[in-house]
């Protein structure tokens, strides 16, 4: 979003993203790709499958419901890329797109241009990559539950 701002005021833009390549995945960060957006399409599918199995509460005969863990993935990932998508609106405001994952921000390392590297000689740096998760010594990410 800062990316297509900076281009609407005016401002010769491009974003480093080491995702950019990645096939099924590109540009939009965890929002779109791991967080938001993915959960929330298997939280519908949670809710319909408890839905289903409730049903007969209400007076509606169901039967045979049952998860489809990889198709309710890949309904998120598809619900992920439905819209006109971020690689579109990048170049809708031409922005250049480098993918790394090693980007430096470092004055002398880009003012050179060495082998495979590509030097991006800028006067402002945005740097947006995001956050990870910290596990707490007591209470663990997918550690066994008691
Ligand atoms: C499971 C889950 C569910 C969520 N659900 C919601 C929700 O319902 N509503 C909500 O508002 N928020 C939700 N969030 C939070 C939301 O996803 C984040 O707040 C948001 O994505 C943060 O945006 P960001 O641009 O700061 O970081 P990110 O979206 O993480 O973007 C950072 C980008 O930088 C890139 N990057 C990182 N390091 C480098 C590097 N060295 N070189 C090049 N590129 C790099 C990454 O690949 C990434 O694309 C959820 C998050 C998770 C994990």
């Amino acid at each position: 979003m800062a990316a297509i701002r900076a281009a609407q005021l005016g401002l010769r833009t491009a974003v480093v993203e080491k995702d950019a390549k990645v096939p099924g995945v590109g540009l939009g960060g965890s929002c779109l790709h791991r967080g938001c957006i993915p959960t929330k399409a298997m939280l519908k599918a949670a809710t319909l499958l408890d839905e289903a199995k409730h049903a007969d509460e209400f007076g509606v005969k169901t039967s045979g419901v049952e998860l489809d863990f990889p198709g309710s993935r890949g309904s998120a990932t598809r619900w992920s890329s439905r819209g006109p998508g971020v690689e579109y609106q990048m170049k809708k405001n031409r922005i250049d797109v480098h993918a790394a994952s090693d980007a430096s921000t470092d004055r002398a390392a880009s003012s050179s241009r060495r082998g495979g590297e590509t030097a991006l000689e800028t006067r402002n740096v945005l740097v947006a990559t995001g956050s990870v998760p910290r596990d707490l010594p007591f209470l663990r990410a997918d550690a066994p539950r008691s």
